[in-house]
């Protein structure tokens, strides 16, 4: 591994978990105003049902990173 902008090989590579997206199953506005009312509805009960079901999946993404320690030039592979 050489690092591009000075050409120096003293370059460490990390893996970086570089996004957490958090996608919820209905999204919207409407969904929220309705989950909203429902969590009202049922005093909190709502929110236990849905942890149960699990509607929320988060996504993790994980970017091989290089760092040069020479210059600091970072850089995804
Ligand atoms: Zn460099």
């Amino acid at each position: 591994m050489v690092c591009p902008k000075c050409g120096s090989e003293n370059v460490t590579v990390t893996i970086e978990q570089i996004s957490a997206k958090t996608r919820n199953r209905g999204t919207g506005c409407l969904w929220g105003i309705v989950r909203a009312f429902l969590i009202l509805c049922t005093c909190g009960l709502w929110l236990l049902v849905g942890k149960r079901k699990g509607t929320s999946k988060t996504k993790f993404k994980n970017e091989t990173v290089c760092l040069c320690q020479n210059c600091a030039h970072k850089w995804s592979v």
